[in-house]
C-alpha cells in the first residue's frame, strides 16, 4: 500500500492568510484544494511538501456568482460537481458544464476543484508511476533526474497538458484572479500556462488562484469532446474545445483550443481565421479540422499511439464542428 508522507496541514480562513502561509514556508509548502490529484502525487512522492495549506475552509473561494448575461464569476473551490449541475453554466457556457462533467469519476468530482483542474499536474507515462517503478527506471528530470526518457536529448520536459477544463476556459476567453502576499492580478487563461513540463504554470509560488471569470455569454455557444480510453474516470489524451458566435449563418468568431497534445493547451489559430466570415458549411468544416490538426502535436508518452492522437484531433475538431452547425446530434 502507498502512504501519504507526514506533513503539516494548516486551514487558514481568508485568502490573505493563505498567501501569508505560503510566503512564510517558501518552498516547503503547497496548497491543496480537493487533494484528488495531489494526494496521490504524493504517496508515489511526485511532490513531497512538508506543509500543506489548504484551501476548503476559505469561504469567500467557494460558489458561483453573477448571472450569464453580466459574466459568471466561480470561486476556485467550487467542486467540479456544482460546475456541472450549475443551471446557468450548463446553459449558457455548455462546454463547460461537459468538460467539469467528464472529468474523473462522480467521488472526484465532488471533491475536485476547478481552481485544482486548472492547476493540475501535467501528465507522462514515465512520471506517473510509483517511486519504486521510476527507480527501477532511472528517474527522469521532472522529478529526481536530470534526462528525459521520452526525448533523451531534450533540455526540457514533455509532460501533457491533462486538464479537462482549461482548453474550455481558454475558448470561451475565461479570466483568472491571481491573489499573492503582495496584491493581486486578473490574467486571461491563456497566459496562465506555460510550454514547460516541469513549469507549466505562471503563476508565482505564493500567489493562490482565487477566482475563474467567466464573460457574459453574450450569443457564444461551446462544445467540448474528450478522447480517452475509459470513459468512466480516464484522463483525456486529447480535448476539443470549440466557442463560436454567428451572425445568422455566418461565423462571428470562433475559438478552437487543443487539450492533451503538449504542455500546455494549444489554440488552432489558422482555423479560427479560416472560420471567421465563413458560412459554416461541411465543406468548410472540413478543410477546419485539417487545420486544426496542425498545432497538434502529441508525443508518445501518454495513452494511445501518438499519431492516432493527431489523426483523431482531425476527426473531433470536425465532430465539434458538425454539433455546433447542428449537423450532428450531441454526444
Ligand atoms: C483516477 C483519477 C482520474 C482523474 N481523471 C481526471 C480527468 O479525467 N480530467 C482531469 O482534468 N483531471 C483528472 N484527475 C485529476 C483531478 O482529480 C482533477 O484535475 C481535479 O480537478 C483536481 O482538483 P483538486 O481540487 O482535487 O486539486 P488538488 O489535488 O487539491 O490540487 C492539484 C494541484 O493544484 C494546486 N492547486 C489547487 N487549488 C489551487 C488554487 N486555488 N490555486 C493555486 N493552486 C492550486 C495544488 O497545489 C496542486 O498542485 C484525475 C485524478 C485521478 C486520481
Ligand atoms: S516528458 Fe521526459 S522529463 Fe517529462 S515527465 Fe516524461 S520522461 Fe520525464
Amino acid at each position: 500500500m502507498m502512504r501519504l508522507p507526514p506533513f503539516t496541514y494548516i486551514t487558514p480562513r481568508t485568502v490573505t492568510d493563505a498567501a501569508r502561509a505560503l510566503a512564510e514556508h517558501g518552498s516547503a509548502a503547497m496548497l491543496v484544494a480537493g487533494g484528488t490529484d495531489l494526494y496521490p502525487n504524493m504517496k508515489r512522492r511526485q511532490f513531497e511538501p512538508r506543509v500543506l495549506v489548504g484551501l476548503r475552509g476559505i469561504r469567500e473561494l467557494a460558489g458561483v456568482r453573477g448571472s450569464a448575461s453580466t459574466g459568471l464569476t466561480i470561486g476556485a473551490t467550487t467542486t467540479l460537481s456544482a460546475v456541472a449541475e450549475h443551471t446557468e453554466v450548463a446553459c449558457e457556457y455548455e462546454a463547460l458544464a461537459t468538460a467539469a462533467g467528464l472529468v474523473s469519476s462522480p467521488q472526484l468530482r465532488n471533491m475536485g476543484t476547478l481552481g485544482g483542474n486548472l492547476c493540475v499536474d501535467t501528465r507522462c507515462n514515465y512520471y506517473n508511476q510509483s517511486h519504486a517503478w521510476r527507480k527501477a527506471v532511472g528517474f527522469c528530470m521532472k522529478k529526481d533526474g536530470d534526462i528525459c526518457l521520452v526525448a533523451p536529448g531534450s533540455p526540457r520536459c514533455w509532460a501533457v497538458t491533462s486538464s479537462d477544463t482549461a482548453p474550455v476556459l481558454w475558448s470561451l476567453g475565461a479570466r483568472v484572479r491571481l491573489v499573492g502576499p503582495g496584491g493581486e492580478r486578473t490574467i486571461p487563461v491563456e497566459s496562465l500556462y506555460r510550454d514547460d513540463g516541469i513549469e507549466y504554470l505562471t503563476r508565482r509560488p505564493d500567489e493562490i488562484l482565487a477566482e475563474i471569470l467567466l464573460p457574459p455569454a453574450d450569443g457564444w455557444k461551446s462544445v467540448y469532446l474528450k478522447l480517452r480510453r475509459r470513459g468512466s474516470f480516464d484522463f483525456p489524451v486529447l480535448g476539443v474545445a470549440i466557442a463560436m458566435r454567428m451572425d445568422g449563418e455566418v461565423v462571428r468568431d470562433a475559438r478552437i483550443v487543443l487539450g492533451a497534445v503538449a504542455s500546455l493547451p494549444r489554440e488552432a489559430r489558422a482555423a479560427n481565421e479560416a472560420l471567421r466570415g465563413e458560412r459554416l458549411t461541411p465543406e468548410l468544416i472540413v478543410r477546419v479540422a485539417d487545420l486544426a490538426a496542425g498545432p497538434s502535436k502529441p508525443l508518445d508518452n501518454t495513452d494511445y499511439a501518438h499519431f492516432y492522437r493527431k489523426k483523431m484531433t482531425r476527426v473531433f475538431v470536425e465532430r465539434a464542428l458538425r454539433q455546433l452547425a447542428g449537423l450532428e446530434a450531441t454526444a
